[in-house]
């Protein structure tokens, strides 16, 4: 089942990619496992799919030993800063980087690690009460500073849009973070200035979200099923 959804989703990936005139292999799947057991994640990397998305810190504990050699996760969930520490052990990314002092104490841990990790910073795009992420306007501003922390790569922006009841609802979102990605891009801030991360599009809306630039998308049901309560 998990194949043949993630076959599905890699041609629905190719179709959105072509229609907007861009490469579809420059287009990162991030399979959300958040919630479903580790079985689930071996049967994806079973069918070539090795890069994962976990919302929370208990479940990257536990299933990052239990990943293949190859096997890769983004965190994408809410990250408390005195969870920052676990986060740059296990991860390979943390999309979440919505405030200083999470940079801060991600890049102390890193230090230690010697190592270096790559961040996306969240943009809360539709000032959407709901939602975390730094406000459109004090995003500049965020970067900056971590631009400062030589143990974080800021590779570029990550959203969630508003919930919305079609698709087509969260273009204008996908679209302003892409825009706000390109005007920050001319200052230099991000690791690989030609072309920032854009990570944003889930399971309803990931085909709107390539023809709108994403670079990254996050896609949890639509390869997993229904995920457990
Ligand atoms: C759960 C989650 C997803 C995946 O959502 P689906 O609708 O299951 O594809 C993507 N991004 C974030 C941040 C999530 O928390």
């Amino acid at each position: 089942m998990i194949a043949n959804n993630l076959h599905h989703i890699h041609e629905e990936i190719a179709v959105a990619a072509r229609k907007s005139g861009r490469d579809p292999a420059e287009i990162k799947l991030v399979a959300v496992s958040k919630r479903f057991p580790v079985e689930k994640i071996i049967e994806a990397c079973e069918a070539g799919q090795f890069l994962f998305g976990e919302n929370y810190i208990q479940e990257v504990v536990q299933k990052k030993p239990q990943l293949p050699q190859d096997g890769r996760i983004h965190f994408i969930g809410n990250l408390q800063s005195n969870k920052a520490k676990i986060a740059a052990e296990l991860c390979d990314m943390v999309e979440t980087v919505d405030r200083v002092k999470l940079g801060l104490a991600l890049n102390k841990h890193c230090a230690t690690l010697g190592k270096t990790l790559e961040v996306l910073v969240q943009v809360n795009i539709g000032d959407d009460p709901h939602k975390s992420g730094v406000g459109r306007e004090q995003t500049a501003s965020l970067i900056h500073q971590l631009h400062e922390l030589s143990h974080l790569k800021v590779c570029g922006l990550m959203t969630i849009p508003p919930l919305t009841n079609t698709p087509e609802e969260s273009r204008l979102y996908f679209r302003n973070l892409r825009l706000l990605a390109e005007e920050l891009g001319t200052e230099g801030l991000f690791n690989n200035i030609d072309a920032p991360e854009l990570s944003m599009g889930m399971s309803g809306d990931f085909h709107v979200a390539i023809e709108e630039g994403a670079t990254i998308i996050r896609v949890g049901t639509a390869i997993f099923g229904q995920r457990p309560a």
